[in-house]
């Protein structure tokens, strides 16, 4: 729904062409189920917490990480997690989103967003858009040994580090920076690998615990990675 990661899926995510934006109704169109899925406030928490909806259907866009904000209508980085159901495959389309037959696979359970949002009429979603967001703070900070992890995967790969460092790559700190740069990457393959071969984390939980991976989100800051078995290019472009 209103909020997506930098695209990373797709530049062109479907027009309002169809939808109802222009009757005073829903329509039933699906073009904001199509948008991708809402972000998470504290009211849905008895969602996740009831398992109404699984953590593994979920994943975070972490602090410092650059989101498109349809409200700004602008790209910017995001001031807290934002928890989001997931898309389907490729797309952003909801992964609850039953197109065939246009309709919500979890309706009377679905979150504060996907109630307030009226194409017609955004006002009750711009008042609730960045309120009281639920974090990953909210929901595992109880969880000891896998909250600290988090934590230091926070602090190693925030995003406001790596900023610095894709500007370092133009200038004469260059060298230093591709180093470093490299090595949050492994680390950040390497810490999703750990939790799933000695802590038999379900690997579709991962999205939601580290937020997506660095290999995925940062051709979106220019930067192109590859991996040949544990060794790391970067490419800029
Ligand atoms: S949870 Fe339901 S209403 Fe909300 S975006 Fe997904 S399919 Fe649409």
């Amino acid at each position: 729904m209103n909020i997506k990661s930098k695209k990373d899926k797709t530049d062109n995510p479907p027009s309002d062409s169809k939808s109802g934006a222009h009757s005073k109704v829903c329509v039933r169109c699906g073009t904001c189920c199509e948008k991708g899925g809402p972000g998470f406030h504290q009211e849905d928490r008895v969602l996740i917490d009831k398992g109404l909806i699984p953590s593994r259907c979920l994943f975070t866009i972490r602090k410092g990480e650059f989101a498109y904000d349809n409200v700004q209508g602008c790209l910017m980085p995001v001031d807290s997690d934002i928890i989001k159901i997931k898309g389907k495959a490729d797309t952003w389309s909801c992964i609850f989103f039953d197109e065939p037959n246009k309709q919500c696979a979890i309706y009377d359970d679905r979150p504060l967003e996907c109630r307030a949002l009226k194409c017609w009429d955004t006002r009750e979603l711009e008042k609730i858009y960045a309120r009281r967001r639920l974090t990953r703070d909210d929901l595992i900070s109880e969880v000891e040994g896998l909250w600290d992890l988090i934590k230091d995967h926070q602090k190693r790969c925030d995003y406001a580090k790596i900023q610095i460092l894709i500007k370092d790559l133009a200038g004469s700190l260059k060298n230093d920076a591709w180093r470093e740069l490299a090595e949050i990457i492994k680390y950040d393959i390497e810490i999703r690998e750990l939790v799933v071969s000695k802590g038999g984390m379900d690997p579709e939980m991962l999205d939601f615990l580290f937020g997506r991976p660095l290999t995925k989100t940062l051709p979106n800051y220019g930067v192109k990675v590859r991996q040949d078995d544990q060794k790391i290019t970067l490419v800029r472009g």
